[in-house]
């Protein structure tokens, strides 16, 4: 492809799922199954629901890492459209590619390793930009909003599936005992690392609130900006067209 993956024949398929094994994605995989009980595969379905995107359109899941979400949308879009998975780091990159075509899902997928903040792709590209857990780990978040604005054809939509902040005390309280103290327990015990679950915690409680990353889409450009809280605000998806 023009993105600098090579694309790999079925044949070659079963070879290569056997020779790929990487622990850190597979554990990726495996925390996040743990941490969010399972539900972060219904937030994921949420968010490509509220994405609303037809056959043929052509979609970019940003900071796409393993590739929950290209494998829903390549559902949704079928043979004639297409989706790039795109992420900054080459690992991951490569163990989403490597999930993929273990799937069977190759022919209409591309690969790109990509600064979110600065999207190597021509304007009015992409009907559908999602980046799901993503924004919150990207430093320039404005620069990042603005990029993907511009990429989106007119008519196109902004999605971004992120942890928010609860909605209510009861949740709150429950929330900040279970990623506080709760969580990075569980990351020593399951990942041997137990800074990095106590990091994921703090860049959650860090991230903007609802109603200041809808403001934030809007000076990037996006109209008719909404959200929609997930799980009592833990996890919301946040919508904006081009027009
Ligand atoms: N979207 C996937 C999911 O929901 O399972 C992966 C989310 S993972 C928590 C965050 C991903 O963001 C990582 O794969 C990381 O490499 C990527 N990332 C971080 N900063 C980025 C940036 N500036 N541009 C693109 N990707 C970035």
């Amino acid at each position: 492809t023009h993105f600098g993956f090579k694309q790999v024949p079925k044949q070659e398929k079963v070879a290569m799922v056997r020779g790929v094994f990487d622990s850190v994605a597979s554990q990726y995989d495996l925390m996040n199954d743990l941490m969010s009980m399972g539900i972060h595969r219904i937030w994921k379905r949420v968010a490509v629901q509220l994405a609303n995107v037809r056959e043929g359109d052509r979609v970019l899941d940003l900071a796409g890492g393993t590739g929950d979400l290209t494998t829903l949308f390549e559902k949704r879009v079928g043979k004639k459209g297409d989706v790039v998975l795109a992420d900054i780091n080459a690992a991951m990159l490569r163990t989403g590619r490597d999930r993929l075509i273990n799937r069977g899902l190759a022919g209409n997928l591309q690969y790109a390793q990509v600064n979110a903040e600065c999207l190597p792709f021509a304007d009015n590209t992409f009907d559908c930009v999602c980046i799901a857990f993503g924004l919150r780990n990207v430093t320039d978040k404005d620069a990042a909003l603005r990029s993907m604005y511009r990429v989106l054809k007119p008519g196109g939509r902004v999605i971004v599936l992120e942890f928010s902040h609860p909605i209510d005390p009861i949740t709150e309280k429950v929330y900040d005992f279970y990623s506080f103290k709760l969580l990075p327990k569980i990351g020593a015990i399951v990942a041997k690392d137990e800074d990095s679950y106590r990091y994921l915690a703090e860049s959650i409680r860090m991230h903007p609130k609802q109603d200041e990353l809808k403001r934030m889409m809007e000076e990037a450009g996006l109209e008719r900006c909404e959200y929609f809280n997930m799980t009592q605000g833990i996890v919301a998806v946040h919508r904006g067209y081009k027009f």
